[in-house]
């Protein structure tokens, strides 16, 4: 039986959200994709009748809700911290090192970090912009990362007896490391900004996928016999990517910059 009010009180109301609608003809089900750039997008097959989809989104409700609030912190931090803003201290948790951060302007065409005595980290050179500045902080951060991150691998490697092919480091936008199946573990760069124990437990579960390729039962008892916390570690994890600092988060890429100035 209809009941109107029924259906604009639980669609209506408790979401409160505009979306949009993309028909794809790849799309087999109804998707949902929720961002900070586009909001709500709800994906549907051709020919679907988006008559059905405000009783398909109360369904979806509890998810929506948890991600909107999610986004909501994420605009409120960003506002708080804007990107643009370049940082006077870095700090990198994972290594125990605190940095002061200097800018100084001078003739050297780019932009230049280097590391001095007592913690202190001079960029220098083309120093107005902030965007060449942020570019070649998260340069310094990617080696600071291979400096660190990969021989801490092969200690780890080493002492849960191991084998990989080759690392590589990066700074990867969604994940924290993968190992693929021919045995080269990735690394993200901005793994230097967390804590010492969960960057310990992104590298050993890494090197667990050495053995055991995916998320099996086999692979979490090899996990949580090399480390004991580790499904403690896994939930830390979850809401680590706030110790990531959004100068380095949301920065602009070599390339995009090289096509500014193409
Ligand atoms: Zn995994």
């Amino acid at each position: 039986m209809q009941n109107p009010f029924m259906e604009e009180i639980s669609v209506e109301r408790p979401l409160n959200i505009t979306y949009q609608v993309r028909e794809s003809s790849r799309a087999r089900n109804v998707r949902f994709r929720l961002s900070l750039d586009d909001g709500l997008i709800v994906i549907v097959p051709r020919g679907f009748d988006v008559r059905r989809i405000p009783a398909l989104l109360d369904e979806k409700r509890a998810w929506i809700e948890h991600v909107s609030r999610r986004l909501e912190q994420q605009r409120r931090d960003l506002e708080a911290d804007p990107p643009s803003r370049l940082p006077e201290h870095v700090t990198l948790q994972a290594i125990e090192r605190s940095f002061r951060v200097r800018y100084m302007a001078s003739s050297v065409s780019n932009v230049q970090v280097e590391e001095r005595p007592h913690g202190d980290l001079i960029v220098f050179g083309r120093v107005e912009s902030n965007d060449v500045c942020r570019i070649a902080l998260r340069q310094w951060t990617l080696d600071k990362a291979k400096q660190h991150l990969v021989p801490w691998l092969v200690a780890e490697a080493d002492r849960g007896d191991f084998r990989f092919d080759k690392t590589m480091v990066r700074c990867q936008k969604t994940r924290w490391g993968s190992c693929s199946t021919r045995g080269t573990i990735s690394l993200n760069a901005k793994l230097l900004f967390l804590p010492h124990d969960l960057v310990r437990y992104v590298l050993v579960h890494e090197l667990c996928h050495t053995v055991h390729p995916s998320h099996s039962r086999a692979f979490w008892d090899l996990l949580r016999a090399q480390e004991p916390h580790a499904d403690e570690l896994r939930h830390v994890l979850r809401g680590a990517e706030r110790c990531v600092p959004n100068w380095l988060e949301y920065c602009p890429t070599r390339g995009s910059s090289a096509a500014g100035t193409a």
